[in-house]
């Protein structure tokens, strides 16, 4: 359980080379993947003084004709509500602008702990750059995110911002002991999440019921079922909905991802008659790119007319190709269809994400992959794959050092991906694969 620290800011004012910079281990091993996003927005930063996960809210852009003024407003709303802390991160070079001003007129109003990062600050002499911003009456600190000027100093203030929260580390197999399988509903409001876990819930009696988290209305929910434990996380549907205004109950991305972090599998509540709508698909997108362990559960099925149910289920599967191995269910929170097999599918997925495989089994399935289907040439050349080899789990995460990445184009590399997946018995879990040359 880390503290979540949101960067916020208007476009270009270098989030994303801050972000990077930030998740050192991740830039470095993505650094020579061919076809590889490299837009990430959510990453954990371990190289502070205390651990923090990052997000870069400029990642969560959902309507892209929206301006950017409304929407940095909005980024800067669901930051206070969903983050401990927030990074409003300003272009020294620019100049202070009226949006920030803006932006940290909200902030300050909402007393959460903000620094703002005056950035593109390239070194000592270019200090000067950061004083108009002082206009803003937050805590500044100025750096180079480019050049990594001053950026001990940002990690330093926000290890200082930590402690004065008082945020509790836990240790994760003590967490896993306490919680069982931690398990997040997500998705849209009214999909049915809150009727999905008192389904499943029934009239078990909850063990545990605290309020964790920095939403006022979170709710970890802990039950048993079967001699297993389990916790819906961040159940906020739980709560009493009559209260709740319209601006809480809005979707909010930020908050599905955090509640996916805090949990081992995320399900995705979709309305069987509703399809997925922009927002379902940018979410879905994100925990794909994520390598978020999730299953999809298309409710209201009871709402689908006779004989109906064979298109939705078209529909749906076509809608969601882009992540073939997410498992999808069919259910009814009315009549309990499809519930039955949440729970041993969530086990199922998460005993998949901790597969670990021999390194002779990984050389013998590569050397197989490759007689079977060789790489194509390209440009006079075909990629020389020297060995594989697992680097970690959850997700189950495999480097092959090959000759020169830049040959392994994506076509070949889901090939390859789908062979492990046949060959390790992957066939719900999320995966990484790389591609690294070795000289
Ligand atoms: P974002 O839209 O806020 O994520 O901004 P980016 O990270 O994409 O950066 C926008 C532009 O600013 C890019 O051209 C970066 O190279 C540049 N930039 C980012 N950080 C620095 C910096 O510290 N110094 C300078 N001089 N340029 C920077
Ligand atoms: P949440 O906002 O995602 O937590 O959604 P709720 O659980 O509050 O459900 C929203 C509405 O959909 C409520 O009126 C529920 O009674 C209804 N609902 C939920 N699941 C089902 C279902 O499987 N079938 C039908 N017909 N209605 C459902």
């Amino acid at each position: 359980m880390l503290p979540t620290i949101a960067l916020i800011g208007r476009p270009n004012v270098g989030k994303s080379t801050l972000f990077n910079r930030l998740i050192r281990r991740q830039k470095a091993l993505t650094h020579d993947l061919p076809g590889v996003t490299r837009d990430r927005i959510y990453g954990e930063v371990r190289q502070s003084e205390r651990p923090f996960a990052l997000v870069d809210t400029g990642g969560l852009v959902l309507d892209e004709d929206q301006n950017f003024e409304k929407e940095i407003l909005e980024q800067a709303h669901e930051a206070i509500q969903e983050s401990h802390a927030i990074l409003l991160v300003v272009d020294g070079k620019g100049g202070l602008n009226p949006v920030d001003e803006q932006v940290a007129r909200d902030l300050r109003e909402s007393h959460k702990p903000v620094l703002v990062v005056v950035n593109k600050v390239d070194g000592y002499e270019k200090e000067d750059l950061a004083s108009e911003f002082h206009a803003l009456g937050l805590e500044l600190v100025p750096v180079s995110a480019a050049h990594g000027y001053n950026v001990p100093e940002l990690l330093e203030r926000v290890s200082a911002i930590i402690d004065e929260l008082g945020f509790e580390y836990g240790d994760e197999e003590e967490e896993e002991d306490r919680t069982g399988l931690r398990v997040a509903m997500i998705g849209r409001p009214n999909a049915g999440k809150s009727s999905m876990c008192n389904a499943i819930l029934g009239e078990r009696r909850f063990i545990v019921s605290d309020v964790a988290g920095t939403t006022r209305d979170s709710v970890d929910v802990t039950f048993e079922r079967q001699g297993h434990r389990y916790t819906f996380v961040d159940t906020a549907g739980l709560r009493r909905k009559t209260k709740i205004s319209d601006d809480l109950e809005r979707f909010s991305v930020l908050r599905s991802l955090k509640a996916t972090k805090q949990a081992q599998i995320a399900v995705l509540v979709l309305d069987a008659m509703e399809g997925l709508t922009v927002q379902d698909k940018k979410l879905v997108s994100i925990l794909d790119r994520e390598k978020t362990p999730f299953i999809v559960a298309v409710n209201k099925i009871d709402l689908a007319p006779k004989g109906k149910l064979e298109e939705i289920k078209r529909y749906f599967a076509e809608q969601l190709r882009i992540c073939p191995h997410v498992p999808v269910i069919y259910t009814s929170t009315m009549t309990s269809a499809g519930l039955g097999g949440l729970l041993p599918l969530a086990e199922k997925i998460w005993a998949e994400c901790q597969i670990r495989v021999t390194t002779g089994v990984l050389n013998r399935t590569l050397q197989d992959a490759i007689t079977r289907h060789q790489p194509p040439v390209i440009k006079r050349r075909r990629a020389k794959f020297y060995y594989l080899t697992q680097t970690d789990i959850k997700p189950p995460t495999f480097v092959f050092f090959v000759n020169d990445p830049e040959l392994v184009k994506s076509s070949y590399s889901r090939y390859l991906e789908n062979q492990l997946r046949k060959s390790f018995g992957l066939k719900m879990a999320p995966m990484q694969v790389y591609f690294r040359s070795s000289h």
